[in-house]
């Protein structure tokens, strides 16, 4: 794992066999240290520019470690919230649990109000993509997880096999069926997908990667190209389908190289390289709208992802796609510093 990257710095012990007690995880909940986290709808609540924390008591030794979140501590509204809202289970850090509370139920008006109550300065949901540079690697990790399972609930609330109603145990990672004859468990889904550095070495010159802009991100931004894994595919099966259909490009040597939790919604993003065949193009043009072979020196002229400029510019710093991009031009540089 590389633990450079966005969501991978998990600091939460996940205490998965804890957290099936209901006894323990009650009294986790009513921990005066215990620490919760609250999300509407996609975004979690800040204050300023500080992710906000709720709890009973403020541990000392953990504001030390934390002071770039913001605490609050006003147990009657606190308590009522938590209550309302089913938390789930994070995990633990120095033996204080962590939790997220999902609000979405609440309309809009019960949320302004609730807001208004809690008068606080500046007090407000930001989007979890728009507030990643907000976050330090921990936290967004902790906040990634909470997300995911919150979307794989709200998505559960109801049996995918009778139809009946589920009821949410172990701290909201499992769901069970209620209709007896049923009884179905189910359990958050993670989605697979490949992400994949199309390299080519021609016979004479530089080598060159494959990179293309996709309709869904803005223009100009020039990524890897990516998909899901498909029922009954092997990962590199996978990788070799998703670059032919969208470029018609034939890879061989397909290479594991690292990978990223993915919570938009709720996918693991597994990064490899390849080496293509031929140079030649044949793109999907309900998936992109051009795609190109870049040196590595081309690529050092890019801008950065959200760069008020024009030109070409390169994904976002936190996603595995520009670490695939950023390594593959670092091994070229370096293999160009060796023979030059
Ligand atoms: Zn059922």
């Amino acid at each position: 794992m590389n633990n450079a990257l966005t969501f991978c710095q998990m600091p939460l012990d996940r205490a998965s066999t804890l957290r099936k007690d209901p006894i323990w995880l009650q009294a986790q909940l009513g921990a005066k240290k215990s620490q919760f986290y609250f999300f509407w709808r996609g975004k979690f609540l800040y204050i300023e520019q500080k992710i906000c924390v709720f709890t009973k008591e403020i541990d000392n030794r953990l504001k030390r470690n934390f002071t770039d979140v913001a605490m609050f501590t006003d147990v009657a509204m606190f308590t009522d919230v938590v209550h309302a809202s089913s938390p789930t289970f994070l995990g633990t850090n120095a033996d204080v649990a962590h939790f997220v509370c999902d609000l979405s139920q609440m309309g809009e008006d019960e949320l302004g109000y609730w807001l208004t109550k809690l008068a606080i300065d500046k007090i407000k949901f930001i989007d979890f993509r728009r507030s990643l540079s907000l976050l330090r690697p921990q936290q967004s990790a902790i906040l990634s997880y909470g997300k995911a399972l919150i979307h794989w609930q709200q998505s559960a609330l109801y049996c995918g096999c009778c139809g009946a109603k589920t009821k949410q145990l172990d701290g909201g990672h499992r769901r069970l069926c209620l209709n007896n004859s049923c009884q179905k468990e189910h359990f958050p889904r993670t989605d697979p997908a490949v992400i994949m550095l199309v390299e080519y070495q021609p016979k004479s010159g530089p080598a060159v990667c494959l990179l293309a802009e996709h309709h869904r991100t803005p223009e100009q931004v020039y990524s890897t190209l990516a998909g899901f894994v498909d029922p009954g595919e092997s990962l590199e099966e996978a990788v070799t389908r998703e670059v032919f259909e969208e470029a018609g490009v034939v890879v061989t040597n397909v290479r594991y190289v690292d990978s990223q939790p993915w919570p938009f919604p709720n996918s693991i993003m597994l990064g490899f390289i390849a080496q293509a065949q031929s140079m030649e193009l044949c793109l999907e043009e309900a998936e992109l709208r051009s795609a190109s072979w870049f040196t590595a020196e081309q690529l050092a002229d890019f801008n950065d992802w959200g760069d008020d400029v024009e030109g070409p510019k390169l994904p976002r710093k936190e996603s595995i796609a520009r670490l695939l991009i950023d390594s593959w031009c670092k091994s070229q540089l370096a293999d160009a510093s060796i023979a030059g």
